[in-house]
């Protein structure tokens, strides 16, 4: 799996309410060691940690 934030356990994605539905926006937050907006594909940084790879994060 590629090192971007959006496979990162700090990673938190953002949603919007569409249709009565949630969508994904592919933009977030990263909390660790403080909280930042990030882009769903940043690339990792050096305090990057991979999310278990069976947890859905599309
Ligand atoms: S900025 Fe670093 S710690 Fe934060 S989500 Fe991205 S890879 Fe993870």
């Amino acid at each position: 799996m590629d090192e971007y934030c959006k496979y990162c356990v700090h990673f938190f994605m953002h949603y919007v309410a569409h249709k009565g539905d949630f969508m994904a926006i592919d933009f977030g937050h990263c909390v660790f060691p403080r909280v930042k907006p990030r882009d769903a594909m940043t690339k990792a940084c050096v305090h990057f940690r991979a999310v278990d790879k069976l947890t859905d994060r599309t």
